[in-house]
């Protein structure tokens, strides 16, 4: 059974809040268990975070757990929760995405911290 964690399940609330007026629903949001999240759609994201889209979940990467900031987790669940109902990076996509309002700022970390994908392989 997978284990909602519940500083996770309190980021997603305050990203709904923000940015979808509450109304995105998932079951469950959790640190991936797997030592690398494979998805080919878009490789770099999703090597971070994964939307499960049947399941109607969020998975990140165990790698960020003690590491990320949570401005950094918060830019995660947004992207992830975009894709429940966009599946493809496109420009639409782009545009939302980028009305995170720390968006630069975690993507920078995100690119400044490849390594810890890399050591958890
Ligand atoms: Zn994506």
């Amino acid at each position: 059974m997978r284990h909602n964690d519940l500083r996770l399940t309190y980021l997603f609330h305050k990203v709904n809040d923000a940015y979808f007026e509450g109304q995105k629903k998932i079951k469950g949001i959790f640190w991936a268990e797997e030592n690398v999240i494979n998805e080919t759609r878009h490789p770099r994201k999703q090597l971070w975070a994964q939307c499960l889209v049947d399941w109607r979940g969020i998975r990140i990467h165990r790698c960020l757990k003690n590491k990320a900031p949570d401005y950094v987790l918060k830019h995660l669940i947004h992207h992830e929760l975009l894709h429940l109902h966009l599946d493809y990076h496109t420009q639409r996509f782009i545009i939302l995405e980028r009305k995170f309002r720390q968006y630069k700022k975690a993507d920078l970390w995100l690119d400044r911290h490849v390594h810890l994908l890399r050591q958890a392989r």
